[in-house]
Order: C-alpha cells, then sequence, then structure tokens
C-alpha cells in the first residue's frame, strides 16, 4: 500500500502536469527591466480555462499567485516570487466586434492598435507603442498622448475571486472605477481574461499615419534604448508639473546606483544600464523619493509594482 501511494499521484499534480508548470524559472525574461529573480512556480496558460484553472491550482496548493503581462510596470526582487507566476502571453486572441475590438488578456495593446489600425477604427491609437498587454493596460488605466484607456473601455469578463471560490463575471465600465492609473482590479481580487473597446469609424490610412507618429515620438525620446519600466511615479496634476520635471529640477538626472540610473533624456524612467539588480533599481527609486522629499517638500507616489519584496 505504501508503495503504491508514493506513486500514486494527486490530482493537484496532475493538474500540475496537464497545466505544465514549470518550477523555478527567472523571471528576468519576462521583465522589460530584463531584472527578477526566480518565480517558485510558473505557467502559460494556453486558453482562459486554463488561466483560470491555474488560479485554481494556486489556491488548492495554498499558494499566492501573480498575474504577469508584458512585466512592463514591475520590479521583481533578486530574490524572485514564491508562489505561481501565470503569464498570460499566450492569451493573445483579437477580434473584431461591430464598430469594437475584443482581446484577450495577453494581446499586445500594441497589436490591438495595429488590428483596429488595419481595419480604420480609430481611438486606440493613442497607445502605440506601449509594451504592455491588455490585462495590464487595464489593470494601470493606462494612458498617454492625451488618452486612457477607460475612454473605450466598454465590458469585461473578469475571473472573480470570492471566498476561496472563482467565478466568471462581466464588468461595465462603471464597475471598473476608473481613475488616473486606477482600475478596481486593484483592489479586488479580480482578474482580467478578455475586454471590449469600443472605437470609432474612421479611415485606416489616417489611423494608421497617428500609430506611426505616436511611434516615432517614443523613439525620439529614447524609450526604447534602455531595458525600463516606463515612469516609476505618478503624475500629481494638481501640482501642474510632471514628476520626471519634479526630479530633474531636483538634478537627479544620471543619478546612479550599481547599474541602475535616472535616464538622462527622461527623469521619470529609471535604466538599467545592463547588470542592474534589482536592489540597484529599488534603492535609486528610494533616493530619488528621499531627494525630492528633502528639496521640494513634495512625496512622489509610485507606478511602479513591486513583486516580491520585503521591505
Ligand atoms: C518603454 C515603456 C513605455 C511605457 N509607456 C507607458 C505609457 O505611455 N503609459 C502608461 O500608462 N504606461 C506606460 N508604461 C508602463 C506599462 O507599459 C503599462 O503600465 C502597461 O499597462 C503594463 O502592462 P503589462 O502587461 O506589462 O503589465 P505587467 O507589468 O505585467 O503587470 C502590471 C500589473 O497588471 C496586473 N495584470 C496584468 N495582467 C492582468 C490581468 N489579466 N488581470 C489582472 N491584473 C493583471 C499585474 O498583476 C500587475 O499588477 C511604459 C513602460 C515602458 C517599459
Amino acid at each position: 500500500m505504501g508503495e503504491l501511494n508514493l506513486n500514486r499521484r494527486s490530482p493537484c499534480e496532475e493538474n500540475r502536469i496537464k497545466l505544465n508548470i514549470q518550477e523555478k524559472i527567472s523571471l528576468s525574461d519576462y521583465t522589460t527591466f530584463k531584472i527578477g529573480g526566480p518565480a517558485d512556480y510558473f505557467v502559460k496558460p494556453g486558453s482562459l480555462d486554463e488561466f483560470v484553472q491555474s488560479i485554481e491550482w494556486a489556491l488548492k496548493k495554498g499558494l499566492p499567485f501573480f498575474i504577469l503581462g508584458k512585466g512592463s510596470n514591475i520590479l521583481v526582487s533578486d530574490e524572485g516570487y514564491h508562489g505561481l507566476v501565470i503569464y498570460t502571453e499566450r492569451l493573445n486572441g483579437i477580434r473584431a466586434v461591430n464598430n469594437g475590438v475584443e482581446a484577450e488578456c495577453g494581446a499586445l495593446i500594441d497589436d490591438v492598435v495595429d488590428f483596429s489600425a488595419e481595419r480604420g477604427l480609430t481611438g486606440i491609437e493613442f497607445l502605440a507603442g506601449m509594451p504592455g498587454t491588455v490585462g495590464g493596460a487595464v489593470y494601470m488605466n493606462a494612458r498617454a498622448y492625451g488618452g486612457e484607456i477607460s475612454g473605450v473601455f466598454k465590458r469585461a469578463d473578469v475571473v472573480a475571486l470570492e471566498d476561496g471560490k472563482t467565478t466568471i463575471k462581466i464588468f461595465n465600465k462603471e464597475d471598473m472605477n476608473f481613475s488616473y492609473k486606477y482600475s478596481v482590479l486593484q483592489k479586488r481580487r479580480h482578474y482580467l481574461l478578455k475586454a471590449l473597446f469600443e472605437l470609432q469609424i474612421s479611415n485606416p490610412g489616417d489611423v494608421k499615419k497617428r500609430v506611426e507618429e505616436i511611434r516615432r515620438l517614443r523613439r525620439e525620446k529614447g524609450e526604447y534604448i534602455f531595458p525600463s519600466a516606463g515612469c516609476i511615479f505618478k503624475n500629481d496634476y494638481s501640482l501642474g508639473v510632471s514628476a520626471g520635471k519634479i526630479i530633474d529640477s531636483c538634478g537627479l538626472k544620471k543619478t546612479r546606483i550599481g547599474e541602475a540610473e535616472v535616464y538622462e533624456k527622461h527623469a521619470n524612467f529609471i535604466i538599467n544600464r545592463g547588470g542592474a539588480s534589482s536592489r540597484d533599481v529599488y534603492e535609486l527609486i528610494k533616493l530619488v523619493e528621499k531627494k525630492v522629499k528633502e528639496k521640494t517638500g513634495i512625496k512622489l507616489e509610485r507606478e511602479i509594482i513591486l513583486l516580491g519584496f520585503e521591505n
């Protein structure tokens, strides 16, 4: 009996194999900072159903889990993450629905932008060139060049985790409580499966022109030269000046800890000059906060999400 039991797989173990849950996967390949220690467990669900099953697997194992899009707004600690990382890359379906576009959570925003432009659908091109996914963009209420994703968001299917159980719910725009860099997904244990964006009919040529213009502006700002996670701090519009300008006014551009540096071209970016540790970036974030507070009295608020940090 004892031996038989040893060889028998538990349902949990069988699910692990079916879902292809891997162990000790370095997260540095899965963040735009190119930094991060290993995840104890890592899975790339191949369907929305598997996405939900992955969450349920973590729940059964009593493990924390984290939904990872393109990793373009996070800093993962050097020690990594003691839980399951659910990486959404394969959930990348995009389809046209009347005048709108429906996209799965792991679809790249840039692909949604191209898909829409190709069909002459306008409204989402302001996010051209942003390296995130649909899930990350909705979670963060991503914004750029005068637009905000809440402006085109119509509804979403979400997995709601309540009392240890998962259910699929439909969230309309009013359920999302969007505000500056905020959606309700940040507060509740609700995870985006797919979203529908409502767009307007226009001319493909005009939309594509605007898309290329925005991509050019981003390239000119040097956004893609070094690994980064975009803006580290939120803007406080009541101050009438951006976080980047405040940091710059404190003379902090090019301040460096190890291989992490406050970007010369955009003071709200911290760049990895090659081989920076997560600790380097984290210490630099804290240094910027301290210097800005000392020199201006302003308390910067972080936009970047930290994963796997104790303090
Ligand atoms: C060069 C560069 C330029 C950038 N420019 C901009 C910009 O113009 N405007 C802007 O707003 N941001 C910008 N960013 C930041 C970043 O791209 C956005 O915040 C983006 O929305 C993050 O998407 P992501 O898929 O990378 O999310 P991740 O970084 O992987 O995750 C961010 C958060 O979203 C959550 N999340 C991801 N998927 C889901 C899901 N399916 N359900 C629930 N939660 C989920 C994660 O758990 C995490 O908490 C930039 C970043 C870079 C590197």
